[in-house]
């Protein structure tokens, strides 16, 4: 457990880019960069879901989330309250047996620990969830991109929160979890079951594991690196580089042509 806890968007940096991880959980190398926009939205429309459509709750404004970009947030939140969707979600926050917002953590002898502890392997955060409901469900809310349709999508993260689930409710033999697309209006549903569970386990262990034998941590220069914190700096200059090969290619290619 040489990188613990661990939690999908870390596990997710690793796939994208070993390096990434590297730079981000290992030497722990801050940039000083913009504030990102979309980071901003989708915390103040999760705020006022968490709060039950309370378009009332502080915001924190800065020179890129302006009450502009937050009055836009607000509106995008209301479109989705009137859609069925938005309606079902909203029956869904109001019922009594609903848990709304909930931090976890669990080790690796599958205890429940609090969030922070140092035994924790694996944590997270569950946006709402009723187990009493028919069929025990999971909400968990996105904004951006509508990837409701694309393929795999949703299916370590569930993964991960059904484990909680079946650890903390041994009761329920399945759990259904709905990645919920706020702008959009959308969702894609994925079911768990507890006759899964040692997969599941497997699954989340084999990938931990891989990143705890990886050596070299290699870069994957991608269509995702200008996404990245590091592209460009000291610390990865890969995707410069690649660029700069390209140039030299190219031009190396027009002398020939010549
Ligand atoms: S810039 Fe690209 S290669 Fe470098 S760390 Fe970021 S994602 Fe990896």
């Amino acid at each position: 457990m040489k990188y613990n806890p661990y939690s999908i968007s870390k596990m997710g940096t690793f796939k994208t880019c070993p390096k990434m991880f590297k730079l981000k959980y290992i030497e722990k190398v801050r940039i000083d960069g913009e504030p990102q926009l979309a980071l901003y939205r989708g915390s103040y429309a999760h705020e006022i879901l968490e709060n039950n459509f309370d378009y009332g709750i502080p915001v924190q404004l800065n020179h890129v989330f302006t009450q502009e970009e937050a009055d836009k947030v607000k509106v995008m939140v209301q479109d989705f309250r009137n859609t069925d969707l938005g309606k079902r979600i909203e029956r869904l926050i109001n019922h009594p047996d609903s848990v709304l917002e909930e931090d976890f953590a669990f080790d690796k002898n599958l205890n429940l620990v609090p969030f922070k502890s140092p035994r924790g392997w694996m944590r997270g955060s569950a946006d709402l969830y009723n187990v009493r409901a028919s069929e025990p469900l999971l909400v968990d809310y996105k904004t951006g991109q509508d990837k409701s349709e694309t393929e795999g999508f949703g299916y370590e993260q569930g993964m991960v929160y059904a484990v909680y689930m079946f650890i903390k409710y041994p009761e329920i033999q399945s759990i259904k979890a709905v990645f919920v697309f706020i702008e959009h209006g959308t969702k894609r549903e994925i079911y768990f079951y507890r006759s899964e569970f040692v997969s599941y386990i497997r699954y989340i262990f084999n990938n931990t594991k891989k990143i705890e034998n990886s050596k070299h941590f290699n870069e994957n220069v991608s269509a995702l690196c200008p996404f990245c914190d590091y592209d460009g700096t000291e610390h990865c200059t890969s995707f410069m580089e690649n660029e700069m090969k390209t140039e030299e290619a190219m031009s190396t290619k027009i002398s020939l042509d010549f």
